[in-house]
């Protein structure tokens, strides 16, 4: 019996038909329902495993690829099962996340952790849950007529072990929801999280301690060296989210084992607001887009493009939008801080840069509160006047920092963005829907979003992921399963095959056919 089938009867679970009868245990009630734990018990059972250094990993990831050939593939049953692992722990840990990501980041509101973070995996687990028979099943391929009555399908596989490397923005989702994908593709996963994030970093591994055991799943935290060492490691796949530019060390690493990449990246994510467009609404959008975890979001709207005549209105809307969203900043829990100093620092010195250049830099404080650099917590500003020359147009600003642009005619903003790396979302403001077709065959971005923003990324049934600079590959949904999965193209021969009459030796009616099929 394979181990997966194993695991499966020796484990007649009830929590499985808690889930189905919608009875999900959730954090505090979870945690006081679970055995007390063992006094020092994250301790010892830190002990038992395998160390953050390039030995201890290296000894991980070969023990997962002998888990790998001793226990086969997982079922479809013990996949549903991992994912309801998964989801209990993350409900288990709800409140532990929450407090986690505030902690690292100052002060992050708790309404943007629990739907950023916790809900967008939940769905991206229901999503799979719901689906993922029909993703398994072989699909059947055309057969070529010669080969006939020869049968042609693809298999679906696990890739093996995938390794995961995320980013401090959405620390929880973005290294949970590459695991939803692939372990419903029947892979194990090494975990690396962000050492700028440390606390999150240790509720992702006691979630993931929870819920597997570590030649399943495993989660290893540390400094800048072990995510080197972590990015040299023979995965099968490694899926990498963050920053272009290590993006590129993370390829040439990977390059190295000829491990394929999935890189989703960042960069500028332009909007464009039409001429006829309700500049209140667009700004009620696009702030709100923007504002959501003060702008360290890899879609954020990064600047923004209306009509030369509309940008002053614009200003005004933006304003008015805050004040509505956030009417204080320094004590609203709501209002995230700047994950640390240094990016603190990097986005003041934008703004500093962009003054000294000429640009005009307009507050959104409703309040008008002085903010402490302290904690971190950010005016958000618009930026007019901002030209290429300027750090705050070269760089991703990741902030609560906004350049507004007037354009003369659409051409030329799409001219401006076209001209420019390829951004990973593009928002475009607009009810005319030959326009909006217009622009958006006529741009190429990771992804797009017509008159809202963000929201594209929440939709589990849609690939998400970056194109050139912005990223390679894509998960999320039907492509995150093939993502991590190897698509196998199997011919099964029939018994009546006529094959031997296009083999050697070369006589009979051949020549004939070969002049029929390609010419004399
Ligand atoms: P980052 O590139 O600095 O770090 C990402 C991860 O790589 C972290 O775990 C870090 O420890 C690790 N790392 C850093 N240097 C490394 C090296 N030399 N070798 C191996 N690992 C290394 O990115 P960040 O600052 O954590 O995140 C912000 C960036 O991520 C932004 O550019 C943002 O746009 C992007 N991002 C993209 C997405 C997406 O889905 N496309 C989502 C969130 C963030």
């Amino acid at each position: 019996m394979s181990e997966a089938v194993e695991n499966q009867e020796t484990q007649k679970d009830p929590e499985t038909h808690e889930r189905a009868s919608g009875k999900v245990a959730t954090d505090d009630k979870a945690e006081a329902s679970q055995p007390a734990p063992k006094k020092n018990g994250g301790a010892e059972a830190r002990a038992e495993r395998a160390p953050a250094t390039a030995e201890g990993m290296a000894a991980v990831l070969e023990r997962m690829r002998k888990k790998n050939v001793s226990a086969g593939a997982p079922d479809y049953d013990a996949r549903m099962k991992n994912l309801d692992k998964l989801e209990r722990s993350i409900l288990k840990h709800k409140e532990g996340i929450v407090r986690a990501i505030s902690t690292d980041f100052g002060n992050r509101s708790r309404h943007e952790t629990l739907l950023a973070e916790v809900l967008t995996t939940l769905n991206g687990i229901k999503h799979t849950r719901a689906h993922l028979h029909e993703w398994m099943e072989p699909e059947p391929r055309e057969t070529w007529w010669a080969a006939l009555p020869a049968r042609c399908e693809i298999l679906k596989q696990p890739l093996g072990v995938v390794g995961v490397i995320a980013p401090w923005n959405y620390p929880v989702n973005l290294a949970l929801a590459p695991l939803v994908y692939a372990l419903a593709a029947g892979n194990r996963v090494m975990i690396k999280p962000s050492e700028l994030t440390p606390k999150t970093a240790e509720i992702i591994d006691t979630i993931v301690r929870d819920a597997f055991a570590e030649d399943e799943v495993a989660v290893f935290n540390g400094g800048f060296e072990v995510g080197v060492a972590f990015s040299k490691l023979p995965f099968d796949h490694l899926l990498f989210t963050g920053s272009t530019s290590v993006g590129k060390i993370i390829m040439r690493a990977a390059a190295e084992n000829l491990v394929p990449v999935t890189l989703e990246l960042g960069g500028k994510s332009p909007a464009i607001v039409s001429e006829n467009y309700s500049l209140k609404a667009a700004a009620e959008k696009i702030m709100r887009g923007k504002l959501f975890n003060a702008g360290q979001t890899c879609i954020a709207p990064d600047y923004v493009f209306l009509p030369k005549g509309r940008v002053e209105a614009f200003v005004e809307e933006c304003k008015a939008a805050v004040a509505a969203m956030y009417p204080t900043l320094a004590d609203n829990p709501d209002y995230t801080s700047i994950v640390n100093g240094r990016h603190y620092d990097r986005l003041a010195k934008y703004l500093a840069d962009a003054e000294d250049k000429g640009a005009k830099i307009v507050e959104l404080n409703p309040a008008k509160e002085e903010l402490s650099a302290e904690s971190r917590k950010m005016i958000p500003r618009i930026v007019l006047g901002a030209t290429d020359a300027m750090t705050v147009m070269e760089d991703e600003i990741f902030g609560p920092i906004l350049p507004v642009h007037g354009y003369g005619s659409m051409e030329e903003a799409i001219e401006y963005v076209n001209s420019h790396p390829r951004p990973l979302a593009l928002y475009y403001f607009d009810n005319d829907d030959s326009r909006v077709q217009e622009v958006l065959t006529k741009t190429t971005s990771g992804g797009a979003c017509v008159n809202d923003t963000l929201l594209h990324f929440a939709q589990e049934d849609m690939p998400f992921g970056g194109v050139g600079p912005s990223g390679m590959g894509q998960y999320h949904g039907r492509e995150g399963f093939e993502t991590f999965t190897k698509k196998k193209g199997v011919l099964y021969q029939s018994r009546f095959s006529g094959v031997k009459a296009i083999a050697a030796p070369y006589k009979g009616t051949i020549d004939m056919g070969l002049r029929l099929l390609v010419g004399k």
